[in-house]
């Protein structure tokens, strides 16, 4: 059962996800579909075939630049739908340092590549479709 301080402080968390993924998208000039924040234990975000967003309301209680990252990584598929060489410079366009390491343990596979980013929010892993 969801307490009213957690239902709070998700609903606070969903609406600094969304503020940044209508920066983000207006930045790279992508239109998207709807967005989903949600509780994920392992995942911190994915991108549906249909243009849907999902992202994990924990990533509100990351740091900033893991906040952004897994945000331009999910609008970076609306335009490549893979992990593809385009799509990672893509992502690195808007993102520079996403393959610098701040430090611990936010996995990232796909496509072969392994980002590390750090974790926050209770999560100390997960991945980034
Ligand atoms: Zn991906």
């Amino acid at each position: 059962m969801i307490g009213e301080g957690e239902r709070h402080s998700r609903e606070t968390a969903a609406a600094l996800i969304k503020a940044r993924i209508g920066h983000w998208a207006a930045v790279m000039g992508l239109g998207y579909g709807r967005v989903f924040v949600k509780s994920q234990r392992t995942l911190w975000g994915s991108c549906s075939a249909r243009g849907n967003l999902n992202f994990n309301w924990r990533l509100a209680f990351a740091p900033r630049q893991v906040l952004d990252y897994v945000v331009i990584h999910e609008l970076a598929h609306l335009r490549e739908l893979n992990h593809s060489k385009r799509f990672w410079a893509m992502v690195e366009k808007y993102c520079p340092d996403f393959r610098a390491p701040p430090t611990p343990t936010l996995p990232h596979k796909g496509g072969g590549r392994t980002a590390r980013r750090r974790a926050a929010g209770g999560i100390t892993s997960g991945r980034v479709l």
